[in-house]
């Protein structure tokens, strides 16, 4: 689709209620490989949005209510699609094996996408020239998307704790997908708010380990390490919720397609 055919959409975000402390944000015009989810989780001292979108149209605009007290922004890790809205808040952490500050430049076109982040040919046959379907408002052009660095910046380790009041979660670098990959974990509730460490898959696909910046021993190390946590809920960083059981089966066929056997057993 060329640029200038492209409709304006209705509305550029989709916000849906997972209960009363989550909600998650998508841009449903976004092609699947970058249409990423923004979770935004109520605590009853302070809120806290993981990851951004892509930064097309402004959240703070859109999902006005997203910004209603002021909350700390995880970024899971640098691409676009997680980094993209980061400047728009006044603290952003992440962790400094992540290139937050000089990511791989921001492009809605697919061929390009697939040489900047070294994605292999495969993908990039599968790819629309153009990565979303339509526009955030009349007049915009795809090429004049950039990916801004945050303005703050905070420093994430493994193992911090982040504290919302009646929850916390845990702070986990599970490198892999990227270098400074981080996940969230809330041990009360079992949940984990993963990035794109583990997503949903479907049959045939894999987790994105032929990229830039990603590492397999590393991956399979990370993921054997979430097997043995208590995590009941996955918030992904792309597509829906999922339960232990498909978590483990993800890491299962993920770790035997690299190592030969179902988490080094
Ligand atoms: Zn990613």
């Amino acid at each position: 689709m060329t640029a200038d055919r492209l409709p304006v959409a209705d509305r550029w975000f989709r916000v849906t209620q997972i209960d009363d402390g989550l909600s998650v944000v998508t841009e449903p015009h976004v092609h699947g490989f970058l249409r990423a989810n923004i979770w935004h989780l109520r605590g009853s001292r302070r809120d806290l949005v993981v990851d951004a979108g892509l930064g097309m149209f402004p959240l703070r605009q859109g999902v006005p209510r997203l910004f209603e007290r002021d909350p700390a922004l995880v970024v899971t890790h640098a691409h676009l699609d997680h980094l993209g809205g980061a400047h728009e808040f006044d603290t952003c952490h992440a962790h400094p094996a992540e290139a937050v500050h000089t990511p791989a430049p921001g492009t809605l076109r697919g061929e390009r996408l697939a040489n900047t982040l070294g994605l292999d040919t495969a993908y990039a046959e599968e790819f629309p020239d153009l990565l979303v379907d339509a526009a955030p408002v009349r007049g915009f052009d795809p090429d004049s998307y950039v990916l801004r660095p945050p303005t703050s910046y905070l420093p994430v380790e493994d193992g911090d704790v982040i504290d919302l009041g009646d929850r916390t979660l845990t702070v986990l670098h599970l490198p892999g997908h990227s270098p400074g990959s981080i996940a969230l974990f809330d041990p009360d509730q079992g949940a984990l708010f993963s990035g794109d460490v583990v997503y949903d898959l479907r049959e045939g696909e894999t987790l994105l380990d032929a990229i830039n910046g990603a590492n397999v021993p590393d991956y399979v190390d990370s993921l054997t390490r979430l097997a043995d946590l208590p995590v009941t809920v996955v918030y992904p960083g792309h597509g829906r919720p999922f339960d232990r059981r498909r978590l483990l089966e993800l890491i299962d066929a993920y770790v035997d397609s690299r190592t030969g056997s179902p988490q080094g057993r």
